[in-house]
């Protein structure tokens, strides 16, 4: 089979790993550009949710370049994510294109069905479970190294001398990372990525300030998407964390659900689901605040209803544990600079506020 699936931030490299160990060929889906999302806002529904848009046109491109399948993830819950892949499907079908979409939903919610589709996998390819077993704990430990990195980046970035020199040693890196094929080599690339981004020129003296990352997972894991918050806000000198990894997020929601503890944690605010990362968010603040976290930035798709309902509480749990929020609405219309201008502004109040020990800012919000 000619395979592709989804791009979200790095993990394609991981993704492509697998596919191909398994023995087909992949067609690596590219990081999503402005034709990209034309192309998806030419074919979806109006009403659509950009993540739907984006995806749309991904598969496009990729089906252009010779992809005969797609494998997806699914979902179950109260929000339209479930409905995507089968809405894409359709799409698809109506434009002419006879590709096949494999969906995978969360393995709790149909064991079988989960592993069947596994099994078709493996056995198009001509390989075995125990085949799958080993490049599966390769490509995830792949996946863990590709985060691991990532995170350090996010660390050097606000301490760079000069601008631009941590995203350019994190390309290598992800070139790196690639290339490894084996535990070994993927472990030895580790070291070799780690070296090379601690020793990028910094300057230690700097008192950054820290904001946290919260929203849905496709805009927040996906730079382009996004309009690259998180590397904008460290090359103003600023330190992020992101909320979301998808090797975090996999073992909380995918394997097996732990995500007790931020459910929670939201309690006081939301007492239920609300699908997609909606409670995430709610209890995301509150933990940064509890963390001593500046301020928090939510990255939502508009029309996201998860993320408008946590978007009319964070008011006050920003109010009640006296942390700025920022709430950036991402549609297809949303231009970079714009995002650029507001990041600024609001950094700009993270640091009087900070100066002055606290201001009256409770909040910040707006599309
Ligand atoms: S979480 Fe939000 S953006 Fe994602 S599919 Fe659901 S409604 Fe759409």
């Amino acid at each position: 089979m000619k395979i592709s699936f989804p791009h979200m931030g790095t993990s394609h490299i991981a993704f492509k790993h697998l596919i191909e160990h398994l023995g087909h060929e992949v067609v690596p889906p590219p990081a999503p550009t402005s034709r990209t999302l034309d192309l998806g806002v030419k074919y979806a529904p109006e009403f659509a949710c950009v993540p739907l848009k984006m995806l749309l046109g991904t598969y496009l491109e990729v089906l252009e370049k010779g992809a005969d399948t797609i494998i997806t993830s699914g979902g179950v819950g109260p929000c339209r994510a479930g409905l995507y892949p089968h809405l894409h499907q359709k799409i698809l079908k109506d434009l002419g294109y006879d590709c096949k979409i494999i969906i995978f939903d969360p393995p709790l919610h149909n064991l079988k069905d989960f592993f069947s589709k596994i099994n078709y996998i493996i056995k198009k390819g001509g390989k075995s479970w125990r085949q799958f077993w080993k490049e599966f704990k390769t490509s995830w430990l792949k996946l863990c190294v590709l985060d691991d990195v990532e995170i350090l980046s996010h660390q050097v970035r606000p301490y760079e001398l000069k601008k631009g020199s941590t995203t350019k040693v994190f390309k290598e890196c992800l070139h790196i990372v690639d290339q490894a094929q084996t535990r070994e080599e993927i472990l030895d690339a580790k070291r070799i990525c780690e070296k090379k981004l601690k020793e990028v020129p910094q300057d230690p003296s700097r008192n950054p300030l820290k904001i946290g990352i919260i929203g849905e997972i496709y805009v927040v894991l996906e730079p382009f998407m996004n309009m690259d918050v998180e590397i904008t806000l460290e090359e103003m000198g600023v330190i992020t964390h992101r909320s979301i990894y998808l090797t975090q997020w996999s073992r909380q929601n995918i394997i097996v659900n732990t995500e007790g503890s931020i459910y929670k944690t939201a309690y006081p605010y939301l007492k239920k689901k609300i699908g997609g990362h909606g409670i995430n968010s709610i209890g995301e603040t509150i933990l940064y605040a509890r963390n001593g976290f500046d301020g928090v930035i939510q990255v939502a798709p508009f029309t996201c209803i998860p993320e408008i309902v946590a978007k009319s509480i964070l008011p006050e749990v920003s109010k009640d544990l006296n942390i700025p929020v920022l709430s950036l609405t991402i549609d297809e219309q949303t231009a970079k600079a714009g995002v650029q201008t507001r990041l600024e502004a609001f950094v700009d109040l993270l640091e009087q506020k900070r100066l002055h020990g606290g201001l009256n800012y409770a909040r910040v919000s707006g599309h």
